[in-house]
Parts: C-alpha cells; structure tokens; sequence
C-alpha cells in the first residue's frame, strides 16, 4: 500500500525520474517459440479419447499423454477455472504460474507455453486455441486467462471475514481432488497444489492503486480454451466458487457452472515438434 501523501520528502528531480521508460524483463525474441501454425495443422483431425467434468465448485482430474490436445469448455453457463499442471511422470514438476507470466505477460492467449517448476523449467503445454481471443485488453486494462491471481483459498477467505470456514474453494477443491487422483492424504497433497491459470477470468490491477480486480467473465456455453501437452500430464481444474467471478467468491451465494475438459488424440504430431527436454542448466550454482 502507498502511503497518501508520501512520507518522505519528494526528490527535485522526481518527474525525470519517473519519466524514465520501462524495458522488458524477458525480451520475447529471445524466448524460443514454438510453429503454431503446425500445431493448428494437426487439429482439423482429432479423436475424442475422454471427457471429465468439473462439477460446480468441485474439481476434476485427468491424464492427458503428450501430443495430445484437451479442451477446457465452458458449458452451460459463465464459469471460471483454475487450473493445475503436473508432471504426471514426477509430481513434484508442477505448473510454475510466476515463470510463466515473467516470460509470456499477465495473461496468456494462442502461442503462449505453460512452463513448469525448476530445475525441469520446460514448457509443459502450448494454448493453441482460444474462443476468447477477441477480448484483448478492455478500457479498464482487464483481460482473460491470467497468472497474476493465485486461487481462491480458504485462508485467505479466514483472513478477511473474521474467521470464516469455507471448504470450497478452488485451493480446497484441488486438494480433493488431487489427493485422489494420487493416492494421497489431504496433508500429503495440500502442498502439491500451486498457483494456477485463471481458465476465462477476466482480472488486471487498477490504474491507481495497482489493486487486483476481477469482473465478469465474458465466457459463454461452448467457448473453450485448448491445450496441446508438450509432456505427460495430469490435470486439475476446479469449477471456481465465484462462478463467472463478476461479484464475489468463496461463498456459495453465486451461479455455478459445470466445467467440460475432453482430451483429444491427433491423427499426426505437429510438423517438426520434439517433446521438450528438462531445462538446460547444469544445476552446479557456482559452487
Ligand atoms: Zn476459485
């Protein structure tokens, strides 16, 4: 939070000071890039191989192999979800949401890679299609599939209300879940859970107090957002409390949606694509 007025005493040359330009952390034309146009190629023939649902404020799991596709469709109504990622050779390399926005921005769209925990740090998933890639950037800076917000945890929510027990939150909700899909406990799999992509969350920071926002999500019945798994993977999506994330969330007070994931086999691998290596450092640090 900043202080209004500040503290301190304001630097004479302050204006020059913040009139000094902002350079890209992670210049993209260093970031190698995968042909998505060969991906594309490869999706006019696809199998349906299976279909999981993400009940209303409940998740779901599901293996995916690489070189497949799997679709997280909206289906009856404006639902967001918050997404997972797993190795599901080696559980500990998860979805690492902080690289990944470092590397691709705030929210990710067609061409983006979701890249995993070091030291494998490699892309895990390439988005290759997306319903919602008309929306772009909206007068108050929002946009959709973010990696900015973390998930919405019971925590956080006892934080803020006094001491509130909620048990379906999306932190909760992949805890449950996971810890099925891995044989588990609770205990045991509540720190496999991370941040996640925000599956049709439409969010960005306020202009003026750099807060985290969130407004209804302009996803609709048969919008999806499509993957291809670079690697093995298990997933996990939960069907977030906030449904369409216009009002509120943790609570069971708004409209929620199913979510549909299908998973899809190509009849051909894209032109040219090798499953990605772990990450090339040596890991010595110097020493
Ligand atoms: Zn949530």
């Amino acid at each position: 939070m900043k202080s209004t007025p500040p503290l301190t005493q304001i630097p004479a040359d302050a204006d020059a000071r913040k009139a000094v330009g902002p350079v890209i952390c992670y210049p993209v034309d260093s970031l190698p890039r995968v042909d998505i146009a060969a991906y594309r190629q490869v999706r006019d023939h696809l199998d349906l191989v299976d279909t999981v649902i993400a009940a209303p404020r409940d998740a779901v799991t599901w293996h995916v192999p690489a070189g497949h596709f799997f679709r997280i469709i909206c289906s009856e109504g404006p639902q967001v979800g918050d997404l997972n990622l797993f190795n599901a050779r080696d559980l500990s390399e998860r979805f690492y949401s902080g690289k990944t926005r470092a590397l691709n921005g705030t929210h990710l769209g067609v061409g983006d890679q979701l890249f995993s925990t070091f030291p494998a740090m490699r892309p895990m998933a390439t988005i290759t299609h997306d319903a919602l890639d008309w929306y772009g950037f909206d007068e108050f800076g929002g946009a959709v599939h973010d990696v900015i917000g973390t998930r919405c945890d019971p925590y956080t929510h006892n934080l803020l209300s006094n001491g509130g027990q909620y048990h379906h939150c999306c932190h909760s909700n992949l805890t449950r879940a996971f810890a099925e899909a891995s044989g588990k406990s609770l205990e045991e799999a509540e720190p496999f859970i991370h941040d996640v992509l925000n599956v049709f969350m439409c969010t960005g920071f306020t202009r003026d107090t750099g807060q985290y926002f969130m407004k209804a999500s302009p996803v609709r019945p048969g919008d999806y957002l499509e993957f291809f798994a670079e690697i093995d993977l298990l997933g996990a999506l939960s069907a977030c409390p906030g449904g369409d994330c216009g009002t509120e969330h943790s609570s069971d007070n708004i409209a929620c949606y199913p979510l549909v994931v299908e998973i899809y086999k190509p009849a051909s691998l894209p032109v040219g694509w090798v499953a990605p290596r772990v990450n090339g450092y040596d890991r010595s640090h110097g020493a």
